[in-house]
């Protein structure tokens, strides 16, 4: 028991770096795999719409409709256009 509370070898601090590097690696990964989120404007309907050209996914089908010649809700940017996107 004793022996398992011994300090830790030098090569501990290099240890929890890379265990922050990859917890950072991971936090990244899934927010890319994170699954869709809601409409930003109606926060009810999943954002399954990605607006043109700013590409944002960030409102649900109806939204991105009534978005149309308005601006982006993330970026302020002007919405042309909106594309559903699939998950695969
Ligand atoms: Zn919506
Ligand atoms: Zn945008």
């Amino acid at each position: 028991m004793q022996r398992c509370w011994a300090p830790l070898p030098a090569g501990r601090p290099k240890f929890l770096r890379l265990k922050t590097q990859l917890q950072d690696a991971l936090s990244h990964a899934q927010a890319a795999l994170a699954p869709v989120s809601e409409c930003v404007v109606c926060i009810d309907a999943l954002a399954s719409m990605a607006l043109l050209p700013c590409g944002h996914r960030c409102v649900c089908a109806a939204c991105a409709e009534s978005l149309r010649g308005g601006v982006c809700p993330m970026c302020r940017g002007p919405v042309q256009g909106s594309v559903k996107i699939f998950d695969s």
